[in-house]
């Protein structure tokens, strides 16, 4: 855990970059924080898995945009270079050929924000986990 001196919030990792102004309370002022380059991976994570998980209830927990159902949860958070999405181990090893040439540790899988944007939509099973591959990014890619 580490709090940055600056703005007082509280991180994973220390120094972890984030915008130093008032803590978002939505996610739409989340992603409104961050770098111009992250904006639309971002806005485009939130759609597709507010779209895939009816009912989803979304808010923000441990500076994250985290979505949760019925008790199974998964949250991304912004980087410098890439979406990190943690979708829970399950999902990753069910996915683990889709997701062949992302990296990927234990619980969370890193969508380089240059890549097309692999997205898998899920709650922490992967009974019920699901992938769609971004056709407006898989064309262009
Ligand atoms: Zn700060």
């Amino acid at each position: 855990m580490w709090i940055c001196p600056k703005c007082g919030r509280e991180f994973k990792r220390t120094n972890q970059g984030h915008y130093c102004g008032k803590a978002p309370e939505t996610v739409l002022e989340y992603i409104e924080s961050q770098p111009s380059k992250a904006r639309p991976h971002l806005t485009e994570m939130r759609t597709i898995i507010r779209n895939s998980v009816p009912g989803v209830n979304e808010r923000i927990s441990w500076s994250m945009p985290v979505y949760e159902k019925e008790g199974k949860t998964i949250s991304f958070s912004a980087c410098k270079e890439h979406v990190s999405f943690y979708a829970g181990m399950e999902a990753i090893e069910e996915f683990s050929c889709e997701l062949n040439g992302f990296g990927t540790r234990k619980n969370a899988v890193y969508f380089p924000y240059e890549k097309a944007l692999l997205v898998f939509k899920c709650i922490n099973t992967g009974k019920d986990v699901y992938r769609q591959l971004d056709a407006k990014d898989a064309r262009a890619a």
